[in-house]
């Protein structure tokens, strides 16, 4: 019996031995998940916050000051936002004069960490005297967006590196098929025929990217109202040109576009989502949930 014990005691000596080292193993992973806390990100708008959620997953904490549907050029931060920027590690924002209250309320707040300048590298499309902010109604440049955040993540967190960089290329795989998704659909209509009214100038991006033109009822900004000749000449032109889509945006009052579609006869082709995703669970949720909702929007009322 004796000789019966030793020949166990070797094999449960190793075994003993090997929960150490896989208790030893957990613990070391342990501190190295708390040497690795998400980096708390303020994003200006929800577009920003979702492309900083898919290229961050579990290594970004993300909130954003302008909500669903909320209209990101004009925003009256309250004081709960500006102690949510100075918590902050990082903060987004689209610039191109997109947020112009934003370098305020990064200055009132104190907010000492990064700012990471999203449309960093991107051609901004020109009109007349101003330049266009709504660089992300192209996927091109969604894919610079989501390069530029996640460079700047990684820098926050080079330990992470190679979890970070392994996300942005699934993101940009998924982009890539996005785009051409469009591209398809949008070439199925004869390019004369790819004419649509927006109630404001949002969609430029996307237009010179799949060909399509938008002749919208306002501005860049959402605070322009159109003047009654321009407006007359709108109805005009929607009628020589037969212009049939058109459509409300998530952001703005709808009423214009439906006046201007009792007085032309044409209908109003849905909702499309420019400047801010839905809520949860919405049809626009996600960036890439909303170019497939308008993508699907504006190819049916172009056929019809
Ligand atoms: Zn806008």
């Amino acid at each position: 019996m004796p000789k019966c014990n030793v020949i166990t005691l070797a094999p449960m000596m190793k075994l003993i031995k090997y929960a150490r080292t896989i208790a030893l193993a957990s613990v070391l992973t342990m501190i190295g998940a708390a040497q690795a806390q998400p980096v708390k990100v303020v994003a200006t708008f929800t577009i920003l916050a979702d492309l900083t959620r898919q290229v961050g997953g579990e290594m970004v904490d993300v909130s954003t000051l302008v909500g669903p549907d909320g209209d990101a050029h004009h925003f009256n931060p309250a004081p709960p936002d500006a102690r949510r920027l100075a918590a902050a590690d990082m903060v987004v924002v689209n610039g191109l004069g997109f947020e112009g209250w934003i370098d305020r309320l990064i200055a009132s707040s104190g907010f000492r960490g990064t700012k990471v300048l999203a449309t960093t590298g991107i051609k901004p499309r020109e009109t007349g005297r101003s330049r266009d902010p709504h660089a992300w109604n192209s996927v091109p440049n969604a894919r610079i967006y989501a390069r530029n955040i996640s460079a700047a993540l990684v820098a926050a967190r080079p330990a992470q590196s190679a979890f970070l960089e392994e996300r942005l290329a699934t993101f940009d795989r998924r982009m890539v098929e996005l785009d051409a998704l469009v591209r398809t659909e949008m070439n199925v209509v004869p390019a004369a025929q790819r004419k649509v009214i927006t109630s404001h100038d949002s969609l430029g991006y996307f237009g010179a990217e799949y060909g399509v033109q938008f002749l919208p009822v306002s501005g860049l900004s959402t605070a322009a109202e159109p003047g009654a000749a321009a407006l007359t000449r709108l109805i005009r032109q929607i009628k020589q040109q037969d212009v049939r889509a058109l459509f409300v945006e998530n952001i703005t009052d709808r009423r214009l576009i439906e006046q201007i579609a009792r007085d032309t006869g044409a209908t109003v082709g849905g909702r499309l989502y420019t400047d801010a995703l839905s809520a949860a669970g919405g049809s626009a949720d996600t960036y890439e949930n909303m170019i497939r909702h308008n993508t699907r929007l504006i190819a049916a009322a172009l056929r019809e």
